[in-house]
């Protein structure tokens, strides 16, 4: 895939000329018109990174060029995204903000490590109750909601309250687990 078919995509003015661009191909003045704000300047180097990254190809006609898209950046494109999508297709649980793959959680089953990880670092409330981070800096054990930002390397889960008290931790004073 074109390396740098992400950067093509970064910036908000390039990704409205591409929107303009899946319309009709179109010459620099054309695009230009679009963006009244914008110097035709910048719309020319907006452009030429979009060529760069083959978003976009020339078509010559007379002294006219116009860009149009380039099919190939798009499915390289999707070409990438589609694992996360699969991710999210098989995902059993479609409230949780993280990705649960069935290999990781099916119901009844314990979360597995990388899962909780994922839920405290997006601190997915839907999670509460079902498992309790504790710091070991700390000692300190909190809801996986709480707004506390422990690090990933620091913490350890345990299935119950119970389990974490039992190894020497204290509820956390914030989340109140
Ligand atoms: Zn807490």
């Amino acid at each position: 895939m074109s390396k740098d078919v992400f950067k093509g995509i970064a910036d908000p003015v390039r990704r409205q000329i591409i929107a303009l661009l899946a319309r009709s191909p179109l010459n620099i003045n054309q695009v230009h018109e679009y963006f009244p704000d914008i110097s035709r300047q910048a719309i020319s180097k907006h452009l030429g990174v979009l060529e760069s990254c083959e978003i976009l190809k020339i078509y010559k006609a007379g002294r006219e060029r116009y860009g149009y898209l380039h099919k190939p950046a798009f499915v390289a494109l999707h070409t990438w995204l589609q694992p996360f999508i699969q991710l999210e297709e098989h995902s059993l649980h479609n409230d949780y903000e993280v990705f649960l793959k069935n290999t990781d959680y099916a119901p009844g089953m314990p979360f597995s490590h990388p899962v909780m990880l994922q839920a405290m670092l997006s601190k997915d409330a839907n999670f509460d109750g079902s498992f309790y981070i504790a710091v070991k800096t700390t000692g300190i054990f909190c809801k996986p909601s709480c707004s506390a930002r422990p690090k990933p390397e620091n913490v350890l889960f345990y299935d119950t309250k119970e389990e974490a008290i039992k190894n020497g931790f204290r509820a956390c004073k914030i989340c109140k687990p």
